[in-house]
């Protein structure tokens, strides 16, 4: 039997795992199974990933939308291992994974191979702190869960901290007579996560201070800097939806400070190379990725300046037509795109795209059939800004080019983006119920996880 392994279960890996599992594995035993199907990521747990800054602002309780993958495995008919990629050997047709240990570093499982006929790599991307002095040690990054629950703890603990400080409603002035945060959050990034994380915050600052911290002007206490190198934000996006955030941005009474690059983070403050120094009680590093170090050490297999697999059309790898690599970690060409020589861009919707495009590719590869390319489909981008609103650009054939769009709609389709990947893991009937059971959670849960 055809042996195929993923590894990463993210936004792509586990939709392939799910949906190549559905095809050739034996989920209900009626059917025997044309392929073992077996998924490998380092994690016991699924989240999606663009809902991490929800995670970091306390308006998303990772642990209602945590998906175990042990569970999806039995339903969906794959197997699933835990484990660290460490290595490949092609030639044996071998991954190495490291072992597997308790909280307290004790050895679960040891290290162990597990061979494979085809091998898919899809354990996504990392933050890029560029090597600036004081970033890594100093700022929180929004790569996993973890990550995003500590931000949040250091949150409400400074503004529990600035509000019992306060023996009234703040009154410190600058000279100018403008209110100082008590609190300044620095975003380093000025990008759909950067953006987003702001917006999201802001939010938060409104209902801590309705659950209780009534000393704290959610306006002005806490304060929320958004620092971008390049002259606007949103660089990736259309010009006219980085304007249009911007002013609601602002609105909000975020502050964006762009054509400045960061050049050193300590503790409390950030230095920039034009000389100016911000406060910065908490600093998020949201300004560039790169993939995981991993895949530059993998037997040969080529990687470009960001350490992503360099893939062909067909997502195999340059140099080995065995291993597949799809989503973050994957450098794949994109021809007709805006810029000559970009690659497909690192989106969910990218992932979700290549997930569904490999179903079909690897079952040509099972009968022996020649490969078709990946084309990358570009259906716009959308920006949340939390419960305020949304904004981004749609494109396709439908609408005729490039379209600003924003408000009510936009935030349906933002969040559809989301609901795609719940129905591609469970079907669109649990979709539909896990829809409504989110709703309800939410009309009795409060609006910002406290504890
Ligand atoms: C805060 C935030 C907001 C975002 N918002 C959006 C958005 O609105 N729209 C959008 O299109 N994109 C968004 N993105 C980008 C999007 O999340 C990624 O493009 C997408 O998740 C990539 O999917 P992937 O399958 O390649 O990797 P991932 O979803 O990152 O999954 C990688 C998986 O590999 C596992 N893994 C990693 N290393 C190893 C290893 N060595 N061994 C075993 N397993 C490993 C990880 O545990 C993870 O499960 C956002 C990202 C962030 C951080």
């Amino acid at each position: 039997m055809h042996r195929f392994i993923i590894v990463g279960g993210g936004a792509g890996g586990l939709e392939l795992a799910t949906r190549l599992g559905d095809k050739f594995g034996s989920a209900d035993g009626k059917r025997a199974a044309r392929a073992r199907v077996t998924l490998i990521d380092r994690n016991s747990t699924h989240i999606w990933k663009p809902l991490l800054h929800e995670v970091a602002a306390g308006s998303l309780d990772p642990f209602s939308q945590e998906l175990p993958y042990a569970a999806q495995a039995r339903w969906h008919g794959f197997e699933y291992q835990q484990g660290d990629l460490l290595g490949i050997d092609r030639t044996a047709r071998r991954v190495t994974l490291g072992p597997l240990l308790d909280d307290e570093a004790g050895e679960l499982v040891p290290q162990r191979d597990l061979e494979y006929d085809t091998l898919i790599v899809a354990i996504g991307s990392t933050t890029a702190f560029f090597g600036v002095q004081g970033a890594q040690e100093n700022s929180l990054a929004l790569d996993t869960v973890d990550q995003a629950e500590l931000f949040r703890k250091r949150l409400i603990a400074a503004c529990i901290r600035a509000d019992y400080r306060a023996p009234e409603p703040s009154t410190a002035s600058t000279d100018a007579g403008v209110k100082q945060p008590r609190i300044q959050v620095a975003i380093v990034g000025g990008g759909a996560t950067g953006v987003e994380l702001s917006a999201e915050l802001r939010n938060t600052a409104q209902v801590l201070h309705a659950y209780g911290l009534h000393k704290l002007d959610p306006k002005h206490d806490v304060g929320i800097v958004l620092i971008e190198a390049g002259p606007r934000i949103l660089p990736a996006l259309p010009e006219r939806v980085s304007t249009a955030t911007a002013e609601l941005l602002q609105k909000l009474g975020v502050q964006l400070m762009t054509s400045e690059t960061v050049a050193e983070v300590s503790r409390d403050s950030i230095r920039t190379a034009s000389g100016k120094t911000i406060a910065a009680d908490l600093t998020v590093w949201a300004a560039g990725i790169r993939a995981p170090g991993v895949l530059s050490t993998l037997d040969g297999l080529t990687t470009n300046r960001l350490g992503q697999l360099i893939v062909r059309g067909t997502l195999q790898t340059e140099i080995d037509d065995n291993i597949f690599a799809l989503g973050d970690c994957a450098a794949c060409a994109w021809p007709g795109g805006e810029k000559e020589g970009r690659n497909v861009p690192p989106r969910a919707q990218a992932a979700h795209q290549q997930a569904s495009f490999l179903l079909k590719s690897l079952e040509r590869r099972l009968e022996d059939k020649p490969l078709p390319d990946y084309t990358y489909r570009d259906f716009g981008s959308l920006v949340s800004l939390g419960h305020f609103s949304a904004v981004g650009s749609l494109m396709g054939g439908l609408i005729g080019g490039n379209m600003l769009i924003e408000g009510l709609f936009a935030r349906f389709m933002y969040q559809s983006l989301y609901r795609m990947h719940i129905a591609a893991l469970h079907g669109w009937a649990r979709m539909a119920l896990d829809t409504v059971a989110h709703w309800l959670r939410r009309s009795t849960a409060p609006r910002v996880k406290l504890h």
